[in-house]
């Protein structure tokens, strides 16, 4: 497949390639047909990853050639996110309509940067859509990024701007001379932190709320922590909400964050990295009342959308202030009036990054050919599979719930004096089997097995799967 010599990097023979392209688009569809028919993960055997430490390739290598070698050496030893049986962290499982999506959008190769263009329209489409499905105005902004972290980092950016205005961009937050105050909950995200040590404002400017036993943010004391930081001459900015909680899909009280937000004029932005979509699931909805007042939004379409990695998204209410945090003139980006490089806004008017993807294509398919009301049954279907696995667990001997079961997430573990050993061996040895994964975190600071639905390929099976092997699992 060598390419015309100094000509371009297009092969010689396109009938050739066409050729290893149909056979490598089968090779995928085969793969994603028998996902749940191999191993979920299984630890890479040192000769691949031994042939995985190449020399630089200064010489080509056949087309034919590399593609056996993904065969071989990748595609067997991923995390296994894709397979039935994932059960760990929460993640989606990715489809076949994504995939296929997503060929089309690195053929396209577009640049979402800027400039117009029909995808930068596609992604205007689906922040229309979100806007709609979440009750924020018409003329809210969206942008698609990597994932919620990033989207969350983008939120306190916009209200840092929003609290001391687009001077501080230039001056810097020091020159403000004020210290701003954030809030969130205890069981907040790690990456809300993470997004104020990198906005400048430092993680401990975040106060960490305490926790109703359903894991929602106790709203008294959130008022209470504003009220005595405005008494010691600080300046609150922002209350972070968070719908789908990462410990157990706890959702707190978004209307009454929403009702704190407005008394104490504070920028209210929902952390709904997963749990925002479950709007799409009739049953589920109630729990968001109050997500339309927020200022801005954040979530995955990759977790509960089961869009393949990455799309991330942020919605905002205002599109001024967010364009007011990140616009900035340069020459080389002027806007034409009308033509090629027309457009008012652009895309890299309202986030750090200016070469942008097509993520909005894998997106657009996804919810068009599925439609929403199958995403939200796929979500309404996680939850049930939750709570067969919570009444299994209560009618096993030897087994026990560690936290309520909110939404999708059952934190539970083994009874008994050695209760933290075995849990940790047990979730080591179910994904080192194959079969069901689910992973481990600390409730009450013990290690509890932490099992999350997600993917749409999950089933009863699965669940009957990992309580049957955890009980056959010698103590
Ligand atoms: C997954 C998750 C995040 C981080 O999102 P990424 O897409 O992984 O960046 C943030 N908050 C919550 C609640 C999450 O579940």
């Amino acid at each position: 497949m060598a390419a015309v010599e100094g000509v371009s990097l297009d092969p010689e023979d396109w009938t050739t390639l066409r050729a290893q392209g149909h056979k490598m688009l089968d090779d995928l569809l085969d793969a994603m047909e028998t996902v749940g028919e191999r191993p979920l993960w299984q630890p890479i055997p040192e000769p691949a990853r031994v042939r995985m430490q190449r020399p630089l390739p200064a010489q080509p290598t056949p087309l034919e050639v590399v593609h056996e070698d993904f065969l071989h050496d990748i595609l067997p030893y991923g995390s296994g996110n894709a397979h039935p049986g994932f059960l760990g962290w929460v993640q989606g499982g990715g489809t076949p309509v994504g995939m296929l999506a997503e060929m089309l959008a690195a053929g396209l190769n577009a640049n979402l940067g800027g400039r117009e263009h029909m995808p930068i329209h596609v992604e205007r489409q689906i922040t229309a859509w979100m806007a709609e499905l979440f009750g924020f105005p018409a003329d809210a902004s969206g942008l698609f990024v990597t994932g919620t972290s990033i989207a969350n980092f983008m939120a306190v950016l916009i209200a840092r701007t929003r609290a001391l205005g687009t001077g501080s961009r230039h001056t810097g937050i020091a020159a403000a001379g004020r210290t701003l105050t954030g809030y969130t909950s205890r069981v907040a995200h790690g990456c809300v932190g993470q997004a104020f040590e990198m906005a400048g404002l430092g993680s401990e400017s975040l106060r960490a709320i305490g926790v109703d036993d359903q894991h929602r943010m106790d709203v008294a004391a959130l008022r209470a922590a504003i009220a005595a930081d405005r008494a010691a001459g600080l300046t609150p900015f922002l209350i972070v909400g968070t719908a789908g909680s990462v410990d157990i899909g706890a959702t707190d009280d978004l209307a009454a964050l929403a009702e704190v937000a407005r008394d104490e004029n504070l920028w209210l932005h929902i952390d709904g990295a997963f749990g925002a979509l479950a709007i799409l699931a009739p049953e589920l909805a109630p729990r968001l009342a109050g997500i339309e007042q927020a200022d801005s939004l954040a979530f995955d379409f990759h977790k509960w959308g089961q869009v393949p990695y990455d799309a991330g998204f942020l919605l905002c209410r205002d599109p001024a202030i967010h364009r007011a945090t990140f616009a900035a003139d340069a020459p080389y980006l002027q806007r034409a009036t009308d033509g090629m490089a027309s457009g008012t806004h652009w895309p890299c008017d309202y986030g750090p990054d200016l070469s942008r993807g097509f993520r909005a294509l894998k997106t657009w398919f996804t919810l068009r050919t599925y439609g929403l009301a199958a995403i939200g049954e796929s979500i309404a279907r996680s939850c049930d599979l939750a709570r067969r696995l919570e009444q299994r667990i209560a009618a096993a001997e030897g087994l026990s719930l560690m936290a309520p079961v909110q939404l999708n997430i059952v934190c539970f573990g083994f009874t008994g004096p050695d209760a933290d050993r075995r849990n940790e061996a047990a979730v080591a040895r179910l994904q080192a089997g194959g079969r069901v994964a689910p992973s481990l975190t600390r409730i009450h600071g013990h290690p509890a097995i932490r099992a999350a639905f997600v993917n749409h390929r999950t089933s009863e099976a699965d669940v009957d799967a990992l309580v049957d092997l955890l009980l056959a699992m010698p103590a």
